[in-house]
């Protein structure tokens, strides 16, 4: 194998195959990127969703799209046209694919699977040595997408914990034209609960239970309620379950500022989930990850080296931080906030801004939907 690349990419999840799908497009320009990926093969282990908003990418891999959602919470229920950006899904294996596909056109890519790092990159004389099982190999730059420990993660803010099903029933039981963003179950002193339901047909769909708390939770502890959340949309029905989809995002991260600056002006950037990818109040980070490999793109043409996602505007940060601190301290609150949001918040303006897109009048639009006194409470945690 070739040891001396551009660019060595560590993790090929949905950061790192999303850049090495963008290089390949440059042709004979792309730089000399080696791909590094634990996984022995791909699985179709996730959904990401988005609301296909004009600047949305891949769009075309979408596999499912709602043009109306809805949020519920005891005898309240708003139901929320979204026809201008629909609710998109995206299947993790059809993305998989198609960038392994995009990759292997290029032979200035090479992508492995099944490789482990065997000690952490080393900068030796102007370039980082990487010890792997095919031999060392070196680089300009680094692009480093693997998670950060649960150690790293202490001073997480809110996590986000959910688990799903993707099951099949015989009867014709869901309708395929609405999802389900948020159904909360009854409030709660300790977390925030509720159900999501992605319908794909009048017989299929996935159903998960999601978590907002202090802690993370695990597959055992959220699987009561996703058999009670079963229950409720398919009572007494028998189902097949097709995949089971579990996942534990870190909200509002200190960590996201040093690991930006890890080893920047060395080549050396941190990306994704754990490092700055996610939007703090959503855990969504599919479109800030595809915004990023464009700059990140850029950044490599015009010097060689790439780019960490760039930090959200202050009065986003500041929004979603204080959002994050109410939802800490009183979960109990949360799905009135939510529900305020969604019933009050035009959906263009609420849907830009949950997508980064919001204007500042979609941000006044937002503050003003919120009760006060548990904000202006939480701006001086
Ligand atoms: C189940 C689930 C559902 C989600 N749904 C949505 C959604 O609907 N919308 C949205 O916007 N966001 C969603 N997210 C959040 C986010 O988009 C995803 O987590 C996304 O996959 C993050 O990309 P990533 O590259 O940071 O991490 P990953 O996609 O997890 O990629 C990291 C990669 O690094 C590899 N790796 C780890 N350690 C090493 C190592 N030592 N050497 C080599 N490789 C290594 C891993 O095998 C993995 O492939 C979801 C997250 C989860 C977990």
């Amino acid at each position: 194998m070739q040891a001396d690349f551009d660019l060595v990419i560590i993790g090929g999840g949905c950061a790192g195959l999303s850049l090495g799908m963008y290089l390949a497009q440059l042709g004979h320009t792309a730089p000399q990127t080696l791909l590094l990926e634990r996984r022995k093969y791909y699985e179709n282990d996730r959904t990401w969703c988005f609301w296909g908003l004009d600047q949305a990418l891949h769009t075309d891999l979408a596999s499912n799209q709602w043009n109306q959602f809805k949020v519920q919470a005891n005898e309240q229920s708003a139901l929320i046209d979204c026809a201008f950006a629909p609710y998109q899904m995206i299947a993790a294996q059809n993305f998989y694919d198609h960038a392994q596909g995009k990759i292997s056109k290029n032979s200035r890519l090479d992508l492995r699977m099944n490789a482990a790092l065997l000690a952490e990159p080393q900068f030796i004389e102007g370039r980082w040595r990487i010890q792997t099982q095919f031999g060392e190999v070196s680089a300009k730059g680094v692009v480093d997408t693997r998670p950060l420990s649960m150690t790293q993660l202490k001073n997480t803010k809110l996590w986000q914990s959910f688990l799903g099903y993707e099951l099949e029933i015989q009867e014709e039981l869901f309708d395929p034209e609405v999802a389900v963003l948020m159904d909360f179950c009854e409030k709660n002193a300790e977390y925030i609960g509720f159900n999501y339901l992605l319908p794909f047909s009048k017989t299929r769909a996935l159903i998960e239970f999601t978590v907002f708390a202090e802690r993370p939770f695990y597959e055992d502890e959220l699987l009561i309620e996703l058999t009670k959340a079963v229950e409720k949309y398919i009572p007494h029905t028998d189902f097949k379950i097709h995949r089971t989809e579990f996942g534990l995002i870190p909200m509002g991260l200190e960590s996201q500022v040093s690991a930006k600056h890890g080893a920047i002006d060395k080549g050396y950037v941190h990306v994704g989930l754990t490092a700055g990818s996610a939007r703090s109040a959503t855990g969504y980070a599919f479109q800030r990850i595809q915004r990023w490999v464009q700059e990140c793109t850029e950044a490599i043409q015009a010097n060689g080296l790439p780019i960490a996602p760039s930090f959200d505007p202050f009065l986003l940060s500041t929004m979603d931080s204080i959002f994050l601190n109410v939802l800490r301290e009183h979960p109990e609150f949360g799905p009135e906030l939510f529900m305020n949001l969604f019933s009050k918040v035009e959906p263009h303006r609420l849907i830009r801004f949950l997508s980064d897109q919001g204007h500042l009048t979609d941000y006044v639009a937002v503050i003003s939907a919120l009760p006060s006194t548990p904000f202006i409470k939480a701006i001086f945690k």
